[in-house]
């Protein structure tokens, strides 16, 4: 029954190509039934597109980066005119509401735009005279074939982040997606190809753990960019480190906003909602805790919460009354109420349960209610281990320093908040909190394009953040050239002593 299902192939030398003798079906989550199958790229599928990499990267390393920029500019314009084409392919396999996919596909854009902005990101330094007759400077060098491996939760922003700065700066890219949701990232290569982006500098393979394999041991993959759950990445980094490559590898997150008794709570809440909630919970900037200051801030952020849970809308991400859908898949809606379960059995009190929630139409969708719990304590697995689902928990403390406390000793640190009206308090809590992106009164502090990406601690392996000034760093290698010209007919002496501006 299933072979009739339409079959998503690899893009490989700039041709829709097949390979792999395995597949997975696509579901769509909203009604649980199987869409799609996905190949799943073997070895040699995966050493083809290596080799068109390869091939296509001397010409694209030579390539003006004007010339380079230009075809971003152009994927830029391309991107906007078939956004609802993109985004309706995100919510069919992601289930996320298509205002979101929107969100997530406008994020993408603006790093295409940056991309397109390489001509002076690429400039290098300059120092004339740095010895009489002598002049020195510092280039930026791609790298080679260079290659990205991404989660299934924002299919067409995450290799975004990758790809168009990888080859904006001269490099070739193999793209991995997710294989529980692979269209939207497939199809925008095809719009790089009608860009202007030569075949084999962009390639895509659809796979698995085989095929990701592959890239991490291949000599010619010379930087691997990852993102996605904290095993993975640690995997990533250490396997593809121990192969000899350049590695970023973002991870999982678990992400506390601290509410203040001074806060404006009705705001916060508000904020709290679409942070907790937006995406079904699966952004790895949610928030799924609240550390609240005082008991009198917890119990009016647990009533505030109460009655907006009670006014939203879950359904299918297509009716644009929702504000939120189902969750990915099967497999992740049953780890996600077996969270709730535990939270229940380990004592948490559950202000708000969504697991018996029925969306008419759609009894096969992996829907599952907003869930509410209060008095989370840090001994709890609920509240170590990242959920990844509509489940919010709120935390008391008695001080901003006990909220900090905790949020430090937290495996992970990939974002957090503060809801506060004390520049004071604000201001000691960004410089000394052990997180990589940190909002004020800012639920999601996702750095804009131009910054850079990234979480401290086990939410990131490598040195250098994702997308914005990181990543030219991060697909390029710094060259420094040193030169002279003697006049003609000048004639030095050897030189012993170590050359200095002495
Ligand atoms: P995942 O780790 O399961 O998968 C990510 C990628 O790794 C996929 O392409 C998958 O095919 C591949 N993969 C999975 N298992 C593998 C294995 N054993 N060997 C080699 N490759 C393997 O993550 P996911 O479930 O797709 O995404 C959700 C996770 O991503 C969450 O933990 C979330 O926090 C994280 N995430 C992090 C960021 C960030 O910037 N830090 C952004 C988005 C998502």
């Amino acid at each position: 029954m299933t072979s009739t299902l339409p079959t998503i192939g690899h893009l490989i030398g700039g041709q829709l190509a097949p390979g792999g003798s395995r597949s997975a079906e696509v579901f769509n989550p909203a009604t649980g039934l199987a869409e799609k199958r996905v190949l799943l790229a073997n070895q040699l599928t995966v050493e083809a597109a290596i080799a068109n990499a390869q091939a296509a990267y001397p010409a694209w390393r030579n390539t003006p980066p004007l010339k380079r920029a230009r075809v971003m500019s152009q994927l830029k314009i391309l991107l906007e005119q078939h956004a609802d084409e993109l985004c309706a392919l995100v919510t069919a396999e992601h289930g996320k509401v298509l205002a979101d996919s929107m969100g997530e596909l406008q994020r993408g854009i603006e790093n295409v735009e940056y991309a397109s902005y390489a001509t002076e990101l690429l400039k290098g330094e300059h120092s004339k005279n740095i010895a009489p007759g002598m002049d020195s400077w510092s280039e930026f060098q791609p790298l080679g074939v260079t290659a990205g491996i991404t989660p299934f939760n924002f299919p067409l922003m995450v290799p975004l982040w990758m790809w168009p700065m990888a080859v904006a700066c001269g490099n070739t890219f193999i793209l991995k997606p997710s294989e529980r949701d692979p269209s939207s990232a497939l199809r925008v290569a095809e719009l790089a190809l009608q860009a202007g982006l030569p075949p084999g500098v962009l390639n895509v393979v659809n796979g698995d753990k085989e095929a990701v394999d592959t890239l991490l041991c291949d000599p010619r993959v010379k930087a691997i960019s990852f993102v996605g759950s904290t095993p993975i990445a640690e995997y990533i980094y250490t396997t593809g480190c121990a192969h000899g490559k350049r590695v970023q590898a973002l991870g999982g997150a678990k992400n506390h906003a601290v509410v203040m008794p001074d806060a404006d709570i009705a705001n916060a809440v508000s904020a709290l909602m679409g942070a907790a909630y937006g995406s079904c919970g699966e952004r790895c900037m949610a928030i799924p805790l609240v550390v609240a200051v005082g008991d009198a801030t917890a119990d009016a952020v647990v009533a505030g919460l109460k009655v907006e849970i009670a006014k939203m809308k879950v359904g299918p991400g297509t009716d644009a009354a929702c504000d939120m859908g189902p969750l990915v898949t099967k497999a992740h809606f049953d780890k996600v109420k077996g969270y709730v379960d535990q939270g229940v059995a380990e004592g948490a009190t559950l202000v708000v349960d969504g697991r018996n929630v029925t969306v008419p139409g759609h009894a096969g969708g992996y829907f599952l209610g907003a869930c509410l719990f209060d008095h989370v304590k840090p001994g709890m697995v609920t509240y170590r281990e990242e959920i990844f689902g509509p489940v919010l928990g709120v935390m008391r403390v008695n001080t901003l320093q006990e909220a900090m406390d905790l949020i430090d000793a937290h495996e992970y640190g990939n974002g957090t908040c503060i809801f506060t009206r004390d520049g004071e308090a604000a201001r000691y809590f960004t410089d000394n909190i052990q997180v990589g992106m940190v909002g004020v009164n800012v639920p999601l502090p996702v750095p804009v394009a131009y910054h850079s990406f990234g979480g401290w601690k086990r939410s990131l392996f490598g040195d250098l953040h994702g997308y914005g000034p990181d990543a030219v760093r991060f697909y390029t290698k710094r060259k420094t050239i040193t030169q002279r010209w003697p006049s003609a007919g000048v004639r030095e002496g050897a030189v012993f002593s170590f050359p200095s501006s002495k």
